[in-house]
């Protein structure tokens, strides 16, 4: 990203404070001038007292004159750099604070449109977008200060102080103004110098979060395997990187820095011998007092130009921040695409007619797969463990594009449904389903937030967990994370019934639950089922054998379809599938022992 690109990209953001901006440019500037005031009065003292020591008949009255004039002007000045510091940095901060909550805000709004695809990919795990999101709101606020606040007084300052130069001496004028451009030109190097380190930094800080993040979501199973040895060295190689990498940064930031303060000490050497040179060859209107004057104009033309560097440094590391958040902001092909379909009724009648679809990771997972899914009936899907289940209803909830093929809903193409829309008609229910932080109350009603408790406690109640709840201290105000996974599982259920959606798909809902929970949901599914689309995952062969229509999948392949006994009947996987069950249930012994 150029120095242009971001500047354009950064104007929208800095619009809505413009008048800010002015104000505090305003304040900023007279600071500026003031700043010169020092040296100007610094020049007349010394010449003044000077002047009064070789006077023959020496007054205190006229020295106290000197003195008293000399004290207001530069307490006066203080006292106007005091409030002016102020409002300059008091709106600075505001400015800096208000963009950045504006740049937080649109960046989340952003990502949730992203399209689930977004955030399989590895460059887009959480931690890495965290890190990317994060430090590109800091590194791009900090841009706007610098461009908006700091450069135009500093820069004035600058030129300011170079014109007094000149005014008093064009020799000493020349002077500071060869100076300048070798300071420049250590600067443009150093830049050239860190880039690559400044990019390898960005990539390191993502992946030192993620890891980090992924240690954290996956404490349990690293503390079971005993595994803490492992995570940590995995941990340190990243830092170890990200610390070498930082002190190369540094190493060369500090010998660029010194090599500057270095050309800024020759230009002060350089001043001070030729202005002792011309005040000691009478050069006219040379006094003592210049030496001084000459040697603080010169630090005000040098110290914004300092800060100017400063900035030039932080803007190129902040490009290279300001990129990634950019990059988020700027995603085309990732948002999710939604189609103008929103009928006032829907029935879900589903059609999936020769569908195929590949992971974003290059993992194909369905191939040629056709199915019907009628309304009003139970469809159960089986097959072993990655067979692609879970897919189907994926491309169902249009979580992803299918490659080839149609889906249809109620005889639309998918791709024209309203996205929106038909996820409020569509009700999921995982085998891990998500529980926010938050009390029961919360969790369930995330299904419909306008629901009245009324109809939280009647979903609870079907969903088998209201009594349980109300055996809690804190009831429905209880923290759901708090729960077990059996508890959650049916507050997810709950959370669906409360949403009461036409079509619901059930990815192994019962899979965390036992026997006397599951059978309870199983009713519960029961009592629903009629006049909705229920589309079924389950390895219980209750839940199965139950289910008007089957259709069985291997290894991205629909084999088998049809009414359950029908299916079964012509062997394949779908027996196989149950004949193990039974086997492995012990069917004949359950039967014996509860008939006798
Ligand atoms: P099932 O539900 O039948 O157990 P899935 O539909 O979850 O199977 O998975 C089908 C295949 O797709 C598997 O090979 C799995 O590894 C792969 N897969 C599932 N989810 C993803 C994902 N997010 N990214 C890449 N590959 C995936």
């Amino acid at each position: 990203m150029s120095l242009k690109q971001l500047f354009i990209k950064i104007m929208p953001f800095v619009k809505p404070y413009k008048w800010l901006v002015v104000l505090t440019l305003v304040m900023t500037f007279i600071g500026s001038l003031a700043a010169q005031v020092n040296a100007v009065v610094l020049d007349k003292t010394v010449d003044e007292v000077n002047r009064l020591l070789h006077l023959e008949h020496f007054e205190w009255s006229q020295a106290s004159y000197v003195m008293m004039v000399i004290s207001a002007i530069l307490l006066g000045k203080e006292l106007l750099v005091l409030l002016i510091n102020f409002v300059q940095k008091y709106y600075g901060e505001r400015i800096k604070v208000l963009i950045s909550q504006d740049l937080a805000a649109v960046v989340i709004k952003k990502v949730l449109t992203f399209k689930v695809a977004f955030f399989t990919r590895d460059e887009n795990k959480p931690g890495k977008v965290q890190t990317r999101i994060d430090r590109g709101v800091d590194f791009i606020t900090m841009t706007i200060k610098n461009f908006f606040i700091d450069i135009l007084p500093l820069g004035t300052s600058a030129v300011l102080a170079l014109v007094l130069m000149f005014a008093a001496n064009f020799y000493v004028g020349l002077t500071a103004l060869v100076i300048v451009p070798i300071y420049f030109y250590v600067t443009y190097l150093q830049a050239g110098k860190l880039k690559n380190w400044r990019t390898n930094m960005r990539n390191y800080r993502e992946a030192k979060s993620n890891g980090i993040m992924n240690i954290l979501q996956s404490i349990n199973v690293i503390k079971s395997f005993n595994r803490e040895e492992i995570e940590y060295t995995k941990q340190t190689d990243v830092i170890n990187k990200l610390t070498d990498n930082q002190l190369n940064t540094r190493k060369y930031s500090f010998i660029y820095d010194g090599i500057k303060t270095f050309v800024e000490q020759i230009g002060t050497v350089f001043i001070i011998i030729l202005t002792a040179y011309l005040v000691l060859t009478d050069y006219p209107g040379m006094t003592i007092g210049k030496i001084m004057y000459h040697i603080m104009l010169f630090s005000n033309v040098t110290a914004p130009i300092r800060q100017l560097h400063r900035i030039y440094d932080d803007v190129n590391e902040a490009l290279i921040y300001a990129e990634g958040y950019f990059d988020i902001l700027d995603a085309k092909d990732s948002a999710e695409q939604s189609g103008p379909y929103k009928p006032a009724e829907v029935r879900g009648d589903i059609e999936i007619s020769h569908v195929n679809f590949t992971y974003p990771n290059g993992c194909k997972a369905l191939t040629d797969i056709s199915m019907s899914i009628p309304h009003g009936k139970i469809t159960a899907f089986v097959g072993l463990s990655g067979a692609g289940k879970s897919t189907v209803v994926n491309l169902l909830d249009k979580f992803y594009e299918p490659d080839s093929g149609t889906i249809t809903i109620d005889g639309v193409d998918i791709r024209e449904w309203d996205t929106q829309y038909l996820r409020d008609n569509i009700g999921l229910v995982l085998q891990k389903n998500h529980i926010f932080d938050g009390t029961v109350e919360e969790n369930i009603r995330y299904g419909r937030p306008d629901a009245t408790f009324e109809e939280v406690c009647d979903a609870a109640k079907k969903a088998y967990i209201y009594d349980m709840i109300a055996t809690m201290p804190d009831g429905f105000k209880t923290n759901a994370s708090e729960l077990s996974g059996g508890q959650q599982q049916r507050i997810a259920i709950a959370r669906m019934f409360l949403k009461n959606p036409p079509i619901i798909f059930l990815d192994e809902p019962t899979a965390s639950l036992d026997a006397i929970a599951t059978e309870q949901i199983k009713n519960a599914i029961d009592a629903i089922k009629q006049n909705r689309t229920v589309v079924i995952i389950s390895h219980s062969i209750s839940q199965i054998i139950d289910s008007e229509m089957i259709y069985a999948l291997n290894i991205g392949r629909v084999e088998q379809g049809g009414r359950p006994d029908e299916v079964y009947k012509q062997g394949g996987i779908y027996k196989d599938i149950i004949d193990a069950s039974a086997r492995s249930l012990n069917i004949d012994k359950i039967v014996k022992m509860t008939e006798g």
